[in-house]
């Protein structure tokens, strides 16, 4: 879900898909594909790991913050940008074999439980307090590296959608969308694949604060710092009873589940479109029908 218009010549010096900075005891992440409303590439995903790996084993860093460099937290998964790179083999950090040169559904299956599966798991479980703080657009994949945090700040320009029921899908592989806002309002949004803004987003339970865009980082860093302050092994604890917690609720059974359904719903895709596991969806696409049905440009 990016904009091709702002596509341009490739810069003589590529700028890393995720920067990594620490200040005062709190790791920064930043998605830094601003040009592509730092739509996911394998790139990112694998920086993101990286990054996610250096702060839980750095001693220094108590606290970590996820945020996404320019106007947006994530666009998703990148369906359309020149850095699209679906088809090329990086290490692997799980027990997933390389996905490429397989067939199908193989394919997608050891490419999507690495990636879109247990590394967000991965990243959910770090054994330190991880702050999300989004503005702008928050969509699809997007959804899935916020809900892998433990709190999420939003900017009162931030908005959160899941459109990929338009690509044959029921939902983000990741699929935490009934225990982030409840059954009821979970339907809605993956039917109606409308905007849900911030203020909505925290009256749902998914967002901790709204804060002025202008004040993002000043407030996000502000709260890091509270938490930082606390001692660390007792965050540890408080976070992974938490985490228990919601796996008892269901969520990882539920994604597990959701997850089969999702490489279910790719082959169906695959069946009737000509391979193509996602209905032929590009960033055009994905953004004429969301002008069709009112719910509000995903890209804009
Ligand atoms: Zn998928």
């Amino acid at each position: 879900m990016i904009n091709l218009k702002a596509v341009a010549p490739a810069p003589a010096r590529r700028s890393p898909p995720v920067l990594y900075d620490v200040r005062d005891s709190i790791a920064k992440i930043t998605l830094n594909r601003p040009r592509f409303r730092n739509a996911q590439n394998s790139a990112m995903t694998y920086g993101l790991d990286s990054a996610f790996q250096r702060a839980a084993h750095d001693e220094a860093v108590a606290v970590i913050v996820l945020g996404g460099a320019g106007d947006h937290f994530s666009a998703g998964h990148d369906i359309g940008s020149p850095g699209r790179d679906l088809d090329v083999s990086y290490p692997r950090r799980t027990l997933w074999p390389d996905h490429v040169g397989r067939p199908g559904v193989e394919s997608r299956l050891r490419r999507e439980a690495e990636v879109y599966l247990e590394l967000v798991r991965r990243w959910r479980e770090v054994p330190k307090p991880t702050i999300a703080m989004v503005q702008g657009a928050c969509i699809a994949g997007g959804l899935m590296l916020a809900w892998a945090c433990d709190l999420i700040v939003a900017a009162d320009d931030a908005f959160f959608m899941d459109p990929v029921l338009r690509m044959g899908s029921p939902g983000v592989e990741f699929f935490a969308h009934p225990l982030q806002m409840r059954p009821r309002f979970a339907k809605e949004f993956l039917f109606l694949a409308e905007r849900v803004d911030a203020v909505r987003a925290r009256e749902l339970g998914m967002v901790n604060r709204v804060v002025p865009r202008a004040k993002l980082e000043a407030e996000t860093f502000a709260i890091a710092r509270r938490i930082a302050a606390m001692p660390a092994l007792a965050l540890t604890l408080a976070k992974r009873a938490v985490n228990f917690a919601e796996d008892e609720m269901g969520l990882r059974a539920s994604v597990d589940n959701a997850f089969a359904l999702h490489q279910l719903a790719h082959a169906a895709s695959a069946e009737v479109s000509a391979g193509d596991a996602i209905l032929g969806a590009t960033p055009q696409s994905m953004r004429r029908a969301a002008a069709e049905s009112g719910t509000g440009d995903p890209v804009e």
